[in-house]
């Protein structure tokens, strides 16, 4: 589909706007019926984590922020992932309304967070992941460290900054030891949705102006743990065939959906959470509900079946602890499970390794 932004800027063909107005009915469709038959994470109160009140400050504290939005900890140090507190509307997106960072809930969010962040890594340059990161630098001083068109958005956006990676780079900041990783993003209605710019200059406007660019994947190491996050993806790009700790996989529309078993097959986790499957047009205020496209039930059986890790959510700002791995094989390359996919094997055990 066209962006909706170019659409109203240039004008659209009559066919055109007739594509556009059926998308648009179809999310509204979509956010009414999320608004009144969406569920909230009650349901599956046994799979949520969280830190007991008063629980000790060590280990590397995992904290979501929402969509795809995390705040790593340990010793002192913090770390960000897509920080996104505005939760522009639907219909702002959908009409192609000019969209700005909230400045009230951005101060809301960051004052439960570390106040200066090592660095903030950036998946892709989506406004749910990149919009609000401009102000966060500001507020925080954190380093943005992301794909070069990423960084050009947010510079033109406000950033004073950027690092622009790609995938094979390696940055070590602090504790972390962060590599960067090829990934791809999930197709809406068979497109990648915004994946192009339509203007080089300027700050950007609309949604559309916050273009994908390319797709980035990062491996976190800290503590001797490992921390493999996406926002998302297709099974045209696996993630690499390591162990890790946590997966924090992207599962918001049917392309993640259908690469999770071999995401996980290949990651080995200890523990995946599954994530971009909040509705972020709502307000983070209102509380966890799952996305209208979403389909968890689905991510549940994968993760059985496959016996993927044991599969945990997380609630908004509710910090949770990593457990440690039992010995030191969490923190070793995965030979055993390359045999096992050189056998076209599952996996044995189902039990977290903790
Ligand atoms: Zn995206």
């Amino acid at each position: 589909m066209k962006s909706l932004c170019v659409g109203l800027r240039f004008g659209f063909h009559i066919g055109d706007i007739r594509v556009i107005r059926g998308y648009v009915r179809f999310l509204l469709f979509l956010t009414l019926a999320s608004n009144a038959f969406g569920s909230g994470l009650g349901s599956y109160a046994n799979l949520v984590m969280a830190d007991s009140p008063g629980a000790a400050r060590n280990g590397v504290r995992v904290t979501y922020l929402g969509t795809n939005g995390y705040q790593f900890e340990f010793g002192g140090h913090a770390l960000f992932v897509d920080p996104y507190f505005s939760r522009v509307d639907l219909l702002s997106v959908a009409l192609g309304s000019r969209i700005e960072p909230n400045l009230s809930r951005i101060d809301d969010g960051l004052c439960q967070f570390a106040p200066n962040p090592d660095a903030i890594l950036v998946t892709h340059g989506h406004f749910d992941h990149l919009l609000d990161v401009p102000v966060v630098m500001a507020k925080t001083r954190g380093r943005l460290i992301a794909s070069a068109s990423s960084v050009d958005l947010a510079k033109r956006a406000g950033a004073s900054s950027g690092d622009a990676v790609r995938p094979g780079d390696v940055r070590r900041i602090g504790p972390w030891k962060i590599q960067v990783l090829p990934a791809t993003h999930d197709r809406l209605f068979g497109k990648v949705p915004f994946d192009q710019p339509h203007s080089q200059t300027g700050a950007p406007q609309c949604a559309a102006d916050w273009f994908c660019g390319e797709p980035l994947a990062f491996l976190i190491e800290v503590n001797g743990q490992r921390i493999y996050v996406d926002s998302g993806g297709t099974p045209a790009q696996l993630p690499p065939n390591d162990r890790v700790d946590l997966a924090i996989v992207g599962v918001a529309l049917p392309d993640s959906r259908a690469r999770l078993h071999a995401a996980l097959e290949r990651l080995q986790p200890r523990y995946v959470l599954p994530s971009h499957q909040d509705n972020f047009f709502r307000p983070l205020s209102a509380g966890f509900q799952f996305g209208p496209l979403t389909d968890f039930p689905r991510v549940q059986r994968e993760c059985a079946q496959q016996n993927g890790g044991h599969l945990i959510l997380l609630d908004y700002f509710r910090t949770w602890t990593l457990p440690k791995a039992a010995g030191s094989k969490s923190q070793s390359p995965n030979p055993k499970q390359r045999v096992k996919s050189q056998l076209g094997n599952g996996r044995q055990n189902q039990a977290p390794r903790s």
